[in-house]
């Protein structure tokens, strides 16, 4: 899931670019239209009316910028973030700098049809829609280009040169451009699976220190370090349908465990309740979402998420009895636990569940121990 984000964050980054390097073309295209008319005007260089000239060559291109500006607005808002909405989007921008070409036979126009669609199509990975991107490019450059030759037979321009000459250089820029941008888009789509490759990996590892970091060492329960910087976010994934459920236990006559067999035993029945605890309920058809942290030394809080309390009750009733059927190679006494319960909204602050469940635990001890207590629901 993370690596999708992280490619989605990506390729939002490559359209920004993309929106604002468009953005700078289409204003530049405006401004050397109308200064172009302008230096025209006053060298005399037109060879068709100048309000011809001015509608097909100023007032067309002109619109045609003012509509990229506007749709790049809407990339940059985040409109076409999806990506049919993109393909869209290559098509629509193909078809505007196409007509600006035909009709005004402007070189930044037949750049600019290209390297656009080429390079939405860098992020697209359904290859249906690349292939007919791209045709359909193939038939914008061509049909421009055969209008372009057919207007300046028809002494359309201001250019003076040989239909030949116009013909040759068409024909050489637009097999050149568009085997440049579909090369530059190659190679980019290659570099951003590459970096997704590395990222995810690198994704991989890191969540894989993290939760390394996050646990304690002798039971594989989360630390009490990683519970107290992810309280708040572990409520606040709980769900508003059910309650948290929130359940702490204590070892019972810890200390006479450690006296009695030495400490190193007293670390294989913390061993056994985190690796029981790790395991519970997964024969269940309802397998609860919870959470284990070693709270102190003989200490474990569990957090229940999305559960019926009822359920959740059932599960620690469960865990309790299986921890004290466990047979130890060290001693043939049952060795048990003691546990307090409590039900809580998720917006409670968890100072006032710890202390009500730490209550709850206080009564378990107090009425003999090897019993789970629910307290208060709060
Ligand atoms: P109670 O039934 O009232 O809980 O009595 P208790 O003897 O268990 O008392 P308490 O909960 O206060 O005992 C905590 C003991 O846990 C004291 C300490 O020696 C032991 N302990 C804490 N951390 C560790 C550990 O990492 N390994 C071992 N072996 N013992 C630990
Ligand atoms: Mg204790
Ligand atoms: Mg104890």
């Amino acid at each position: 899931m993370e690596g999708s984000g992280r490619t989605r964050e990506i390729e939002r980054a490559i359209r920004h670019k993309m929106a604002i390097t468009i953005s700078i073309c289409a204003v530049f295209m405006i401004v050397l239209d109308n200064a172009y008319f302008g230096f025209a005007m006053a060298m005399k260089l037109l060879s068709i009316p100048p309000a011809l000239y001015f509608v097909k060559y100023v007032c067309l291109p002109n619109a045609i910028g003012v509509g990229l500006i506007s749709i790049m607005w809407y990339v940059e808002k985040g409109f076409f973030s999806s990506e049919r909405k993109t393909a869209v989007l290559a098509f629509v921008i193909t078809t505007m700098c196409g007509l600006a070409s035909i009709f005004h036979g402007f070189y930044p126009q037949l750049w600019l049809v290209p390297s656009f669609g080429l390079m939405f199509l860098v992020i697209s990975h359904n290859q249906m829609l690349k292939r007919g991107v791209l045709t359909y490019i193939y038939v914008i450059m061509t049909l421009t280009f055969i209008m372009q030759i057919k207007d300046r037979s028809q002494g359309g321009f201001v250019v003076k040169q040989s239909v030949f000459l116009y013909y040759v250089q068409h024909y050489i820029l637009n097999a050149l451009i568009i085997a440049m941008f579909y090369a530059f888009t190659k190679v980019l789509h290659t570099y951003l699976d590459e970096m997704m490759e590395d990222n995810l990996s690198l994704l991989k590892q890191s969540d894989e220190f993290q939760d390394r970091v996050a646990r304690d060492v002798l039971t594989g329960c989360y630390s009490r370090d990683y519970l107290s910087h992810n309280i708040e976010k572990i409520f606040r994934r709980c769900s508003n349908r059910q309650p948290t459920t929130v359940a702490l236990i204590d070892i019972d006559n810890f200390k006479h465990v450690n006296d009695t067999y030495g400490h190193d035993c007293g670390d294989k029945v913390l061993e056994r309740i985190g690796r029981l605890s790790r395991t519970m309920g997964h024969s269940s058809a309802e397998r609860p979402d919870y959470r284990v942290c070693r709270y102190g030394g003989e200490e474990f809080l569990f957090i229940f998420r999305d559960l019926n309390p009822v359920v959740c009750q059932k599960q620690m009733e469960e865990f309790r009895r299986a921890f004290e059927n466990q047979h130890y190679d060290f001693t043939d006494d049952r060795i048990t636990i003691s546990g307090g319960i409590v039900t809580c909204s998720s917006q409670q602050e968890f100072n006032t569940v710890f202390k009500a469940v730490d209550d709850a635990l206080y009564q378990a001890k107090a009425s003999g121990k090897n019993r789970i207590v629910a307290g208060k629901g709060i």
